[in-house]
């Protein structure tokens, strides 16, 4: 049998990573002269490295591993799918009992008439086929030229044309251009660019941006927009608590398709299970990945409620599809993911344990000198770091400088928090006990501590002039 362990020392192992493997969203050149740190096994919110160093996982993998690592469960129902049914593909008037049942299930989970599914391998995926079917939905009624999908300034989709288009991250648009008939508004980021505002009032005037677009555009051109609940990519961002009730108002006044980008907040991370009860959101279509199988496999999907599915339906064959749509042993672990987090009651351990003990020494580190605002919504939190609370400043470093220099002091604490810019995210697994809550605030407190001081002897404690 050919085992995959670690059986060559870090240092090796870490030039042929440098040598042969390409990583993604990675500067390389930087990368190769420091080495990749190598995980080699995980447990539940811990991760070990190849040097026998235990880090707290405070993103849960990329926003995804819900239940934490180490669950026999998953590997058992993998294994048992691949012995029973490998593959099979669900294309030519075939289907099989894992997307079967997961397909009902989902159905069952999600709210209002969201009774359809068609899945993908991952959420870039899961978005390019809503690119698709919201366009053909239009079609199929007789508006062809009703294509066009709003979506934020900062928001993130993927990194598929697709998924990268609709994400509004020049970044990423930089690299390889964008798909047409995407058009981008403002986030809704008010420690960012509230300026004078309430949070309130701004949350309404970024709202108010989409009926603007809407106008601009002329209503015969929009197909739909698209949001994550909470922006997280783009830093954690929550939106004002007037935002969502606005985008709702203005999507039914002019009856274009509202689109919830729920990969990070669905499946418990904003102690629901979706984001969309969280804020009171009525999409037409969800985008889930992540979560849904906490990263043991790769799966995607869009649940699709009655009226698009049976528009679509009516068209008659929709020209699309993956080889790996519903794949059988991503669709069992979901299924069994799903199973976990019902039965163990993970939901409602972070809405009634987890949150409200994070919630209170979350808040906290705003006591700290480098903290402005702290948010944090079930399991997904942010920190923004300022040189200047009370005027909500910027640094006069480039952005991302004191962001990525406290992400190293976390790294080296064997914690890990990521940043994006100059603000500090979590998204830990939601079966986060409280001791290990109190394990990842004292590592994020030391770090702080300690990015403040380099920062300070630096001289890099100085807000932006505006
Ligand atoms: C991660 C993410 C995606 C992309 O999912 P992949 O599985 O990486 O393709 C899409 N939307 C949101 C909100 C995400 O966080």
């Amino acid at each position: 049998m050919n085992m995959i362990t670690n059986h060559l020392p870090t240092a090796e192992l870490q030039a042929l990573d440098a040598a042969h493997h390409m990583h993604p969203f990675t500067d390389a050149n930087g990368l190769a002269a420091k080495g990749a740190r190598i995980m080699t096994r995980g447990k539940g919110v811990w991760l070990t490295d190849s040097e026998g160093q235990k880090i707290i996982d405070g993103m849960a993998g990329l926003w995804c591993v819900n239940v934490g690592y180490g669950r026999k469960e998953l590997a058992e129902v993998a294994a048992r799918q691949m012995e029973e049914l490998a593959y099979y593909n669900t294309f030519f008037q075939t289907t099989h009992v894992p997307a079967i049942a997961l397909a009902a299930k989902l159905a069952e989970l999600a709210p209002g008439d969201l009774n359809h599914v068609f899945f993908a391998g991952s959420g870039s995926e899961a978005n390019d086929t809503n690119i698709r079917l919201v366009r053909r939905y239009w079609q199929v009624k007789g508006m062809p030229e009703k294509r066009v999908i709003i979506a934020r300034k900062n928001g993130y989709h993927g990194s598929t044309m697709g998924g990268g288009s609709l994400g509004g991250m020049a970044p990423i648009h930089a690299h390889g251009g964008m798909i047409d008939g995407i058009e981008h508004i403002d986030q809704p980021y008010w420690w960012g660019e509230g300026g004078e505002m309430t949070e309130d009032d701004f949350g309404l005037a970024r709202a108010k941006q989409l009926e603007e677009k809407i106008l601009e555009l002329g209503v015969d051109k929009v197909a739909a927009f698209i949001g994550e609940p909470i922006q997280g990519a783009g830093g954690v961002i929550v939106p004002p608590k007037t935002y969502w009730p606005e985008i709702q108002r203005i999507c039914d006044k002019y009856g274009i398709l509202l689109i919830a980008d729920e990969v990070i907040t669905g499946f418990g991370r904003t102690g629901n299970w979706f984001g969309s009860q969280t804020f009171g959101i009525k999409p037409h279509i969800m985008t889930i990945a992540k979560g849904l199988s906490s990263g043991y496999q790769p799966i995607g999907g869009s649940i699709v409620c009655d009226e698009v599915a049976r528009v679509v339906a009516e068209g008659g064959e929709f020209f699309h599809g993956y080889t790996y749509s519903g794949h059988p042993v991503a669709a069992a672990v979901a299924l069994e993911n799903l199973r976990i987090l019902q039965e163990e009651h993970i939901v409602e351990h972070v809405r009634d344990v987890a949150h409200p003990y994070l919630k209170e020494r979350w808040d906290a580190l705003t006591e700290h000198p480098l903290v402005g605002e702290a948010k944090l919504v079930g399991l997904m939190g942010s920190i923004a770091l300022t040189p200047d609370k009370a005027k909500r400043a910027k640094f006069a470093s480039e952005s991302g400088t004191v962001g990525f220099r406290t992400r190293e002091r976390c790294f080296a604490n064997n914690l890990i928090m990521r940043h994006v810019g100059d603000r500090m995210i979590i998204s830990p697994p939601l079966v986060i006990t409280p001791a290990e809550i109190d394990i990842l605030i004292e590592r994020a407190r030391k770090s702080l501590d300690e990015s403040y001081a380099s920062l300070k002897a630096d001289g890099l404690l100085v807000a932006k002039a505006d």
